[in-house]
Order: C-alpha cells, then structure tokens, then sequence
C-alpha cells in the first residue's frame, strides 16, 4: 500500500538525504554558490565519475563555477534550479562538492544563514537543496 514511499525513501537513502534541519530552501546556494572551491577529493571523484561537464567548470586555483569557453567565474551557481519561492534542487545533488555537503561547519556554529540548526552530519546525507522525488 505504501510501497511507492518506501520505495521513494529508498532511493533517498541511496542519494543520500539532505540533512536533518535542512529546508532544502536553496537560500545558502543563492548567496555564496558563486564563491565555492572545489577540493581534491572533489576533482579525483568527478574524474572517476567521468563528470567532465563538472570538471570543466572548475577554474584557477580550484575555483567553482566557471564559464567552461572563458575560465570565468560565473555569477551564480550554475546547478541551482529554483522549484518554488522556498524551494530548490541542486541538479548535481548526488556528486555536489564537499564545500556543499558539509555547510554548514562548526565554525559556522551548526548554524546555517537562515539561522537554522543542522544536525551533525550522518553518514551519507549532504547539506543544502536535495533531489525531489
Ligand atoms: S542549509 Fe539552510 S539556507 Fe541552505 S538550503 Fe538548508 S535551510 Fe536553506
Ligand atoms: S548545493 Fe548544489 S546548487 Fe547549491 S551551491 Fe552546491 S552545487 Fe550549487
């Protein structure tokens, strides 16, 4: 009967889930998406995923995201897909960069910029918007 949820929360898992407290709302992508870096992790793993469309956006000194003709930075996160006033996707949820998943960090206090309490990191879930269903 309610094999369609279970199903869809499977897959959730399997993406791995936004994390706990996350409102999935997008705001934190709006303001700093522009200024990210990528980390070596982030390279090795695009490479073996084969995510040259990732890997050509990333600039000078790791820089994320970049024009892939130009080398220049972009305005904004060119991954952010707005799906409602308070609601966004990020269209690379499943290989997002680390700066991504781990917003945000202690040194942030726990504390995102609306303010909002994001529990401590569990295995697999990742910050900011996530996949819909
Ligand atoms: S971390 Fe905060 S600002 Fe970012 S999507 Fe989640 S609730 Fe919104
Ligand atoms: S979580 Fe996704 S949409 Fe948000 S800044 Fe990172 S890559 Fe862009």
């Amino acid at each position: 009967m309610f094999g369609w949820v279970l199903k869809g929360r499977a897959a959730r898992r399997r993406r791995g889930r936004a994390a706990p407290g996350c409102r999935g709302c997008g705001i934190c992508c709006d303001l700093y998406g522009h200024r990210l870096r990528a980390t070596r992790e982030d390279l090795e793993r695009w490479n073996r995923e084969g995510r040259a469309d990732l890997l050509a956006r990333v600039g000078e000194d790791q820089r994320i995201w970049c024009d892939p003709l130009t080398g220049e930075p972009l305005p904004d996160c060119p991954f952010l897909e707005r799906t409602g006033p308070e609601e966004a996707r990020c269209r690379i949820h499943e290989t997002k960069p680390e700066v991504c998943r781990r917003y945000p960090t202690p040194a942030h206090g726990g504390r995102c910029v609306r303010g909002v309490k994001i529990d401590p990191e569990p295995e697999g879930s990742t910050r900011g918007p996530e996949e819909p269903e």
